[in-house]
């Protein structure tokens, strides 16, 4: 193979800052540091260096350090300097190390990418780590860390060896078939129980991905009502009373976000369908169409009405969505002349006074943590790719064991396998190149 070339990117923020972070890393990482005038390295010490190749001026005074490949995240020798963050220091540093032959600037992700190559970390914690820089809530953070750290992929390493042990006692008890002896039945029976177990094991994984993934993609809330019922009114409160989410990233959908949120540590994104109602022309009825779909998407959705009943406000069809996440909220309570005329199927509220917001935010946050919370539980998927193979693995082994109750142990055996490769497609020990560019077209310059 042939050896790498060494690569250099500022992996730290804009400039200007406090503080530039160049990373080198490569073959060449110790050679570059010396060129530029950094000769005198103890391994994994910070060592303020002044950065002046020969015959050239100072370029900063800088804090360098050196990592030995057997000792660095990438798996290669690394250097980092830590530079004065003005845009000419790191102008002038790049400018020297392109002038080093076998060194060129980093693409997107490339280190990482270098570091998952090299055996320092799983497709799991790699993904991990997009996860944790992208997190913008409490939450998120938690469930990104526990990723980076190899929960899961210890678990599904776990898994994969338990499939490879049931497959080698099946291939032995295959070798010694002609036998047929009682022995061999009661191996087998004892093979059909484990399956049975670990399938057991797969179902609550896929169950809490759908937790983990809402976590990861965060929460959409739609709400739903009449005109003038207070849905905006709602929205300004729950701003008010939540800490909104100051996001770089513009809605991924077309529809109108009214509010991204912090509830309970998750993200939420508060969706205002205004559009559901008859359409009169084209042009309505896409909007119409949309909302429509926003609220069938939602994970929550809230159905804003007055308090006052009003004779002309026609009931939406809520047919298409499903009971169990819709939140009737009654809105305007400060204007009963007589608190009996509430509603008792929802939450009265007063945008107004804020009279029942206290009870009805205090709803919304438990449902939000039903939907979303994994801290407190062994941890489990929280994207499509780890749901789809899981679901691969699982149908696998449901077809190993329907062959092995039939006694056919070679084909259940090679279910079985069939099994072990899905779930490696997971941790990346099976087939990781056709998963890298999906993973790395996230990452920055510099990671
Ligand atoms: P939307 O069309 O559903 O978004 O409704 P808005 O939030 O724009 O509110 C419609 C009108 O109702 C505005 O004049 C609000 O000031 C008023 N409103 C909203 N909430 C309350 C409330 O709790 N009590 C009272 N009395 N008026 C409210």
């Amino acid at each position: 193979m042939n050896s790498p070339q060494t690569i250099y990117a500022l992996s730290s923020g804009a400039l200007p800052a406090a503080i530039a972070i160049v990373r080198i890393s490569g073959p060449l990482a110790k050679k570059a540091l010396q060129l530029l005038g950094a000769t005198n390295l103890t391994p994994r010490k910070l060592i303020l260096t002044k950065l002046k190749p020969s015959k050239q001026e100072i370029i900063d005074m800088a804090l360098v350090c050196f990592f030995s490949k057997e000792e660095s995240i990438t798996g290669e020798d690394l250097a980092e300097l830590h530079l004065h963050g003005s845009l000419a220091v790191v102008d002038e540093v790049f400018l020297f190390l392109s002038s080093i032959t076998g060194l060129r600037p980093a693409e997107p992700g490339e280190f990482t990418k270098r570091s998952l190559l090299n055996g320092k970390m799983g497709l799991i914690e790699v993904e991990g780590l997009a996860d944790l820089i992208a997190s913008e809530t409490k939450e998120q953070r938690i469930q990104s860390l526990r990723l980076l750290k190899g929960e899961l992929s210890k678990k599904y390493l776990k898994w994969g060896k338990e499939l490879i042990r049931i497959r080698a006692e099946m291939e032995a008890l295959l070798d010694f078939s002609d036998e047929g002896d009682v022995s061999q039945k009661a191996n087998n029976n004892n093979l059909i129980k484990k399956m049975p177990n670990l399938i057991n094991k797969i179902e609550k994984d896929l169950a809490k991905g759908a937790a983990g993934t809402r976590l990861r993609n965060g929460l959409k809330i739609a709400l739903i009502g009449p005109p003038n019922v207070g849905k905006s009114s709602l929205i300004n409160v729950l701003l008010k009373e939540e800490r909104a989410i100051v996001s770089a990233h513009a809605g991924t959908t077309r529809d109108i976000i009214e509010a991204r949120l912090d509830l309970e540590g998750a993200p939420v994104t508060v969706y205002d369908t205004a559009g559901i109602r008859i359409a009169r022309n084209k042009i309505e009825k896409e909007g119409v169409k949309r909302s429509k779909s926003t609220a069938e998407n939602a994970d929550i959705i809230l159905y804003i009405r007055s308090a006052l009943d009003d004779p002309k406000e026609k009931a939406l069809d809520l047919s298409k969505y499903k009971p169990s996440k819709i939140i009737h909220v009654y809105n305007k309570t400060d204007l009963l002349e007589n608190k009996g005329q509430l509603k008792k199927e929802g939450f009265g509220v007063s945008c107004k006074t804020k009279q029942g917001i206290d009870i009805f935010l205090e709803f919304l946050c438990k449902e939000v943590r039903r939907l979303t919370s994994l801290s407190d539980m062994a941890i489990g998927p929280n994207r499509i790719r780890h749901m789809n193979h899981l679901k691969e693995t699982k149908d696998s082994l449901e077809l190993a064991l329907i062959e092995s109750k039939k006694g056919k142990m070679d084909v259940s055996a090679d279910f079985i396998r069939s099994a072990n490769v899905s779930l490696g497609r997971i941790v990346g020990t099976v087939d990781i190149e056709d998963v890298l560019d999906e993973i790395f077209l996230g990452f920055c310059i510099g990671k």
